[in-house]
């Protein structure tokens, strides 16, 4: 047992959920930003705003804390986690009406087979459809299905409307650029397992104001002042590269752990990425982060991730001067059908209120 708030595991997964369930693929990730600052609004501590990009930025100011008789002299610090997911634009328009796709993030073709879809045209409406190879039928094609390649040319959105031409498609609205986000399947299952799509990032999110939450309720305020960045172009590779203030001397990253073969990280701890293909984390917060973890006996592992790039590092390359550290919750199967435990949450969660209090 540690010593920290308690944390209402009930409203977390209810916010995750929720969140799970708005579509936000980068560039269209304004739905999910306001629901995170719906939730945030309820806490005075923070003062809220945007960046002109659209991440929202909440500070809580630690030298506002009323009959504490404490100020901290310490420069502010910086969490970040991201609300924008991988997803689609309609890239063509076929001669069939349905729909050729160009991916945003890293989409892998096959992960997205048969996947439900909205539509979201630039008029404001949306239309269902589904991604389906153009080879679909197994009754026309037989095994022919199988051998057909997963990738830009041969998956094609069905839409759920009549239409079996170009022209058919436009008069329902639809038009090159719009964005399609494909259905989450968001699933909270027996034990505590979670599974939907996009777990990365919005389990980290929904750790952040968890720990948010749980500290504010708890009637405690962080040790020094915090800036919580809420990112929406992390997917693409700059999301963070703007809006963390250049006043703040230490930025945390929170962001999925990768949990497969030959990883340290599981769906019931929390991780601390020490390298990824980017490079190394600072070492001095590495070492103060695994300080915490020990003293409030969070469940944590160190890893190394292959295929991986943070926020964090997207700050560092803009120029960013902070110590650097990366945590976050383990998800199996990442960019695909992915999966997230409750304690693991729990664990990230954890994590960052010890980091926000000592
Ligand atoms: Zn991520």
């Amino acid at each position: 047992m540690n010593n920290l708030p308690s944390i209402d595991t009930n409203h977390l997964t209810k916010f995750l959920v929720d969140l799970l369930n708005i579509p936000s693929p980068t560039g269209f990730a304004e739905s999910a930003i306001a629901f995170v600052e719906k939730e945030l609004t309820q806490f005075k501590q923070l003062t809220l705003s945007h960046t002109r990009k659209g991440a929202l930025v909440a500070k809580w100011d630690a030298s506002k804390m009323i009959g504490r008789g404490m100020q901290s002299n310490l420069p502010p610090v910086a969490l970040t986690a991201h609300v924008d997911t991988l997803g689609a634009v309609v890239k063509e328009i076929k001669s069939n009406g349905r729909l050729r796709l160009s991916r945003i993030g890293g989409v892998q073709w096959n992960t997205i087979e048969t996947e439900g879809v909205w539509v979201f045209t630039s008029q404001g409406e949306k239309i269902r459809g589904s991604v389906l190879i153009d080879t679909a039928s197994g009754h026309i094609y037989g095994g022919a299905g199988s051998e057909t390649p997963r990738n830009e040319e041969h998956m094609e959105v069905r839409l759920d409307a009549r239409t079996t031409s170009e022209k058919e498609t436009r008069e329902l609205g639809i038009n090159i650029g719009d964005c399609v986000a494909f259905d989450p399947r968001v699933e909270v299952t027996q034990g505590g397992f979670i599974r939907s799509r996009f777990l990365d990032d919005k389990a980290g999110v929904a750790s952040v104001v968890a720990a948010i939450k749980s500290v504010a309720e708890a009637g405690l305020s962080p040790a020094r002042s915090v800036y919580f960045h809420i990112s929406n172009y992390e997917e693409v590779g700059h999301g963070a590269a703007a809006g963390i203030p250049s006043d703040a001397a230490e930025l945390v990253a929170v962001d999925m752990a990768v949990v497969g073969a030959g990883q340290e990280s599981d769906e019931f701890s929390a991780t601390l990425c020490v390298k990824d293909s980017a490079g190394v984390y600072h070492q001095g917060l590495n070492k103060k982060m695994r300080a915490l973890a020990e003293k409030h006996i969070i469940p944590y592992k160190t890893d190394v991730y292959p295929f991986y790039g943070s926020d964090g590092e997207a700050f560092w390359r803009a120029g960013g001067d902070v110590a650097l550290a990366l945590i976050g919750p383990g998800i199996d199967a990442s960019h695909n059908y992915e999966r997230a435990h409750m304690d693991g949450l729990i664990a990230t969660t954890n994590w960052i209120m010890a980091y926000l209090l000592d």
